[in-house]
């Protein structure tokens, strides 16, 4: 295989940290871009721990935004890099819909300046996270990638904008060579326990809020709805391992780069889906904590379910999810045990 020099933006955060990991160990050399608005410097230096001194060598780390042209020449100069893995953005549903310019602002206009720095640093090849949020209400499951796009928050057509403007820039001219990564619902943590997810505030995502009730951070986890047309009646949903997640960014980058003008988009799922109630049991097997909580009413915007069919992922990247839900909830448990406040421990 061969190593490259790359440009991670959001490399500090939950599934930037884990990738950087997973590309410094298969020698990839890295320049990370942050500004830190949503992790922290920390996450990198347990990284850089993690591989050893020989590797975390190759890890640079700059401090800037994405919608600073200076910052970004800063991030390009710092090494002749060959592609882009783009995971800096603003992910939370909610403050979408409050904050609405805001979610345009750094993940749209950020996104086209990287493009344009691209450009002007002949580097053309890109691997974007995208989310299944972008499937709004699936008509059918499993989801297939040719399913309509039709998000029902700012978050999920911010998505959908960069994933158009993608294809725009990969029409306008020769040599791109682009994957835009859909990801269902990424948990867990890396089995070190030294990396994780670190949420501020209090987390709107089940996996983190199962966490910090097992921890004792939270006292009950409510469960939205149990109503729902699914077995148990709670939310069905495809949990990825973050590390097979972080291994399909590999896998992406393998094939971009040893590939000719290429435009991939991809559902990176397990193709299992798993509802609340199941999580919750397998959390509780997996530490050994009662997760008490509560069967509540719905909670605005969410579907049934959602399932990837993960089936093209396979075909084209020979990628495939190996890790199940019991090692989710292992290594969620093992991170959130030996960081109860996460970073901040
Ligand atoms: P995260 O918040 O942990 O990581 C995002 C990183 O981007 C953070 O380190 C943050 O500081 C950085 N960042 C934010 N704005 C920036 C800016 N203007 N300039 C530079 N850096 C900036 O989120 P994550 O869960 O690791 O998600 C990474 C990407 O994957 C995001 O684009 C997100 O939308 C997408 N995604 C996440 C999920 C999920 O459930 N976690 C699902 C689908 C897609
Ligand atoms: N969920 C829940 N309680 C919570 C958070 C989430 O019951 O405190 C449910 C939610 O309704 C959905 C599933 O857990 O069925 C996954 O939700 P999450 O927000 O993690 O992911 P998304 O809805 O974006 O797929």
């Amino acid at each position: 295989m061969s190593v490259a020099h790359l440009l991670i933006t959001g490399g500090a955060g939950f599934i930037g940290s884990h990738t950087c990991l997973v590309l410094l160990e298969a020698g990839h050399s890295l320049v990370v871009l942050d500004n830190f608005a949503n992790s922290s410097p920390e996450s990198l230096r347990r990284v850089a721990e993690l591989v050893g001194a020989n590797a975390a060598a190759r890890l640079q780390v700059v401090e800037g935004d994405i919608r600073c042209s200076t910052d970004l020449d800063r991030a390009f100069a710092a090494g002749s890099i060959e592609a882009v893995v783009h995971f800096a953005g603003l992910k939370a549903v909610g403050e979408s819909v409050a904050e609405p310019l805001r979610y345009w602002d750094v993940n749209v206009a950020g996104s086209r300046c990287l493009l344009a720095a691209m450009v002007a640093h002949h580097c053309r090849t890109l691997v974007f996270s995208s989310s299944a949020t972008l499937y709004g209400y699936p008509e059918q499951v499993p989801i297939q990638e040719t399913a309509p796009i039709q998000p029902i928050n700012p978050y999920g057509h911010t998505k959908a904008a960069v994933e158009r403007m993608l294809q725009d820039v990969a029409a306008s001219e020769a040599g791109w060579r682009i994957a835009s990564l859909r990801y269902f619902n990424p948990v867990g943590a890396h089995p070190s326990g030294h990396i994780g997810e670190d949420p501020s505030g209090i987390p709107n995502n089940l996996f983190p809020f199962i966490t910090q009730v097992a921890v004792g951070r939270r006292e009950r986890l409510q469960v939205f709805g149990g109503d729902w047309p699914t077995p148990d009646g709670s939310g069905v949903r495809d949990y990825i391992h973050v590390m097979d997640l972080a291994e399909g960014h590999l896998a992406a980058l393998q094939v971009l780069l040893n590939g000719g003008d290429q435009l991939l988009t991809l559902n990176l799922g397990s193709g299992r889906g798993h509802s609340v109630l199941e999580v919750i049991a397998a959390f509780q097997e997996a530490s050994g904590r009662a997760i008490p909580h509560d069967v509540v009413a719905r909670r605005a915007g969410d579907a049934a379910e959602t399932v990837a069919d993960p089936s093209l992922a396979a075909e084209l990247l020979g990628w495939r999810t190996t890790r199940g839900l019991a090692e989710m909830c292992r290594d969620g448990w093992a991170w959130q045990q030996a960081n109860p406040n996460g970073y901040a421990s």
